[in-house]
């Protein structure tokens, strides 16, 4: 049995690989943070099979005990701070867990090493946001960073510390490019998820305002149980590697307002949206449209949710959701 170990579990990719790995027959452990962090409930609820590890992205000693004690076959580092709103008011601790705590992790897979001279597969969750201020359209693997926050920063330190530990000490180390990807399990505070929790309740009567920052930000959003298939076909291959994982098409927020609001049959959205400066980010990405061939060609990857039918089924997630919360007061 395949043993995996996951940085993360309690976000949103960390649920949906968690499900999918059990799938496959693995033995799966998630690494949680904190002193009676209140999410392993809920992992532990969704995922009967998972075993719960204590560990931090900051606490390098931490880090060693878990893999010497889940000596796993593979290891998915996806825990960071992960919110680009929060990296630009919190930017120390930003680079700290999801830049040197990349760093910490591949420390603690050299020390400890692979079980029974099998070396353990490291996946780093990279991002779109390195590319920041595009140097060309679509992005790919070749595409020169430029990032535009202090997460996307993070994320590229953590990028090039990945490529530098598979040349340097031959570990099968490989970096997923991701694109923005959503789904219900999507915290509430990122735009794609705080649009269809407000959709909901403005149609639930529970709310009547959505305030938002720029709404011609455009984006190329995914499903996320689709990206993190992508994560294991890349532990799966022989050699390890960098690969964009994105649809290929994005949409701006108006884009989004529109399907969302329309799949509750509101089409004059106007009256419900106000725009806030102080939702605007110091600096902007430009638009974030990924070529993701390499992936297609070599992991026969392929995202299955087109935009129109995930915003749709997280609307109808949220009108459930909200509904029974309401049933519930
Ligand atoms: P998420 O929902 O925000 O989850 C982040 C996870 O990181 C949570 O489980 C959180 O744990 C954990 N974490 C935070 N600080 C930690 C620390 N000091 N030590 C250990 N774990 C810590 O993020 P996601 O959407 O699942 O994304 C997964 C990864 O992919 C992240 O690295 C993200 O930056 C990257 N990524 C995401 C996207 C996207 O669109 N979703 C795109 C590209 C890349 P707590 O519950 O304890 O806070």
């Amino acid at each position: 049995m395949p043993r995996a170990l996951i940085t993360g579990i309690t976000g949103q990719d960390g649920r949906h690989l968690a499900g999918l790995l059990v799938g496959k027959g693995y033995d799966v452990h998630g690494m949680v943070r904190g002193q009676n962090n209140p999410k392993i409930q809920m992992v532990q609820d969704e995922t009967p099979e998972l075993e719960i590890i204590e560990g931090d992205l900051q606490d390098l000693s931490s880090l060693i005990a878990v893999v010497e004690q889940v000596q796993p076959d593979e290891v998915y580092n996806l825990g960071a701070v992960s919110f680009v709103a929060l990296s630009f008011r919190q930017p120390e601790l930003t680079a700290d867990i999801s830049g040197a705590g990349v760093l910490r992790l591949l420390e603690a897979i050299r020390v400890v090493g692979g079980s029974d001279g099998n070396p353990i597969r490291f996946y780093q969750a990279s991002s779109s946001e390195m590319f920041g201020k595009v140097r060309q359209t679509p992005q790919n693997e070749t595409t020169p960073f430029h990032p535009r926050s202090p997460y996307g920063t993070a994320k590229v330190f953590g990028h090039y510390t990945t490529l530098n530990y598979r040349e340097s000490y031959g570990l099968h180390a490989s970096s997923g490019i991701l694109f923005n990807h959503t789904g219900p399990k999507r915290g509430l505070e990122f735009v794609s998820r705080k649009v269809s929790n407000a959709v909901a309740r403005i149609k639930l009567g529970l709310q009547d305002i959505l305030t938002l920052g720029y709404l011609d930000s455009s984006r190329d959003w995914g499903y996320a149980g689709d990206y993190v298939e992508a994560m294991w076909r890349m532990l799966q291959q022989d050699e390890p590697g960098d690969y964009v994982v994105a649809t290929g098409q994005t949409h701006t927020i108006r884009e989004l307002l529109d399907v969302a609001f329309g799949a509750v049959g509101i089409d004059d959205w106007g009256q419900h949206v106000r725009t806030d400066r102080r939702f605007l980010r110091p600096a902007e990405v430009d638009v974030l449209i990924g070529d993701a061939s390499k992936a297609r060609n070599q992991l026969g990857w392929e995202p299955t949710l087109d935009f129109q039918t995930l915003i749709k089924v997280m609307v109808d997630h949220d009108l459930e959701l909200e509904a029974r919360k309401a049933g519930d007061r």
